[in-house]
């Protein structure tokens, strides 16, 4: 594969960018080799700079549900720019899509709109505490909430693919309020919550977490955290950034049936724009500036631009039910295909998948929480990642992340993506 121009461009870069990318994990770091800068992209490809063309596996991380540049939304943003790009005020479009989001998810009744699922978490944390008069939140090991101070204490995600889930720069005084859990373990919690009576604001957790390589929750889990929280007076937020309007158009809360009191959201909910959100329960919702006292604000919030491309995301979303079954057929023929590959080949690797979303790990052993996820041979996977690059499938690299599939994924590609897995294992186990 020819990839001068990459190569020339990430040395440029590295004189005028730390690491010469404007987020860790593109750096390639974790499955060596050098990124790609890509140049476009159209449905279920990416073209890089060289020309090379790859079928997405991670669609911009989650937010391109859709594939790439899907029509409808190139429309809408191209008609919303002929009004400008932003005004700083109050526009119709900002209430039509918050509408929107309270009809399509259980637990939102008031939502406020922000530039990132960064800034979604870190509000939804200050409204629990402003909320409870209460400092302290639980938070499991592996999951990431973006790049908050609070949150980078055994983070996910690119915290742990560059080695660093406990960040400096984040205050010791900082960390004491940030009580961790093992995901998926109901006595911690009790423990926990035990310990801290009266003092645990909030509990924030993906529901299913995605920033360890995907996770599922243990029968019962969800609902034994609501109840938990319910009777601790404890705020219970799931960061649906990844999960919303994914798994279901209501998000992970829809598909399990369990409601927490605050959502935070990002990804799709932009249609590829940068955008996130947090909402819930209107009582908690309430306490947000200006209607309450929890200050929280955003020069380009509710940006017309991003509100055009997230409403047109969503309207299609709320009104085409058959593209999550679609969705989950194209996981299925995926991990299916994948573990029927494996076996034939004499591996017993672990995959987990829910709906568009999966992961495959280097072991044998289950999944299901930070401990048992770092048994994965991330060496392994770096090779793997990388025989599968140069079969021109695209996959997140890192181990520590879930694949992102779209609509736009066809079966002829499916089996394209099934014969690169076969031929990339063989490869990497000669
Ligand atoms: N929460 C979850 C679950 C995420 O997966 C992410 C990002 O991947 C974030 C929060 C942070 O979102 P952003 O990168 O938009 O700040």
């Amino acid at each position: 594969m020819q990839i001068s121009e990459s190569k020339r461009l990430f040395a440029h870069a590295q004189n005028f960018i730390p690491g010469g990318v404007n987020s860790p994990v593109r750096a390639f770091r974790a499955v060596g080799g050098e990124p790609l800068f890509i140049k476009k992209a159209e449905g279920a490809f990416l073209i890089d700079e060289d020309g090379n063309k790859f079928i997405e596996m991670i669609n911009s991380w989650g937010p391109m549900i859709l594939g790439h540049n899907h029509p409808m939304i190139k429309e809408a943003v191209v008609q919303a720019m002929e009004d400008g790009t932003s005004f700083g005020a109050p526009t119709a479009k900002e209430v039509e899509i918050a509408e929107l989001i309270v009809s399509m998810v259980p637990s939102v009744e008031k939502v406020r709109m922000v530039n990132s699922g960064t800034e979604a978490t870190m509000s939804a944390i200050r409204v629990a505490r402003g909320y409870t008069g209460r400092d302290k939140f639980i938070k499991m090991e592996g999951h990431y909430h973006g790049h908050g101070d609070s949150f980078l204490i055994a983070a996910g995600s690119g915290a742990m693919t560059m080695g660093n889930p406990d960040s400096p720069g984040v205050t010791k005084g900082t960390a004491k309020d940030t009580l961790l859990a093992p995901y998926n373990d109901l006595d911690a919690i009790e423990k926990l919550v035990a310990a801290n009576k009266g003092e645990i604001a909030a509990l924030i957790l993906e529901p299913v977490p995605g920033n360890m390589g995907l996770c599922l929750p243990k029968q019962g889990y969800l609902q034994g955290l609501r109840e938990i929280c319910t009777r601790e007076g404890i705020v219970l937020i799931f960061d649906e950034v990844m999960t919303g309007f994914r798994l279901a158009k209501g998000g992970a809360q829809e598909l399990f049936g369990v409601t927490p009191d605050m959502t935070t959201l990002g990804k799709i909910i932009g249609g590829g724009m940068p955008v996130g959100a947090y909402g819930g329960k209107k009582e908690i919702m309430e306490f947000v500036s200006p209607a309450g006292p929890v200050y929280q604000a955003g020069t380009l919030s509710g940006n017309p631009i991003a509100m055009a491309a997230g409403l047109a995301m969503l309207n299609h979303l709320n009104t085409h039910p058959e593209e999550y079954a679609r969705l989950n057929h194209v996981g299925e023929l995926i991990s299916d295909g994948i573990m029927a590959i494996n076996k034939k080949l004499g591996h017993n690797f672990t995959v987990n998948r829910l709906g568009s979303m999966y992961s495959m790990f280097f072991t044998d052993n289950e999944v299901y929480d930070f401990e048992s996820a770092k048994h994965s041979d991330t060496g392994k996977f770096g090779k793997y990642f990388q025989a599968m690059l140069h079969r021109g499938v695209y996959l997140a690299p890192s181990q520590f992340e879930s694949l992102f599939l779209s609509t736009a994924l066809t079966d002829e590609l499916i089996s394209k993506i099934l014969q690169a897995h076969e031929e990339s294992m063989i490869e990497i186990f000669n």
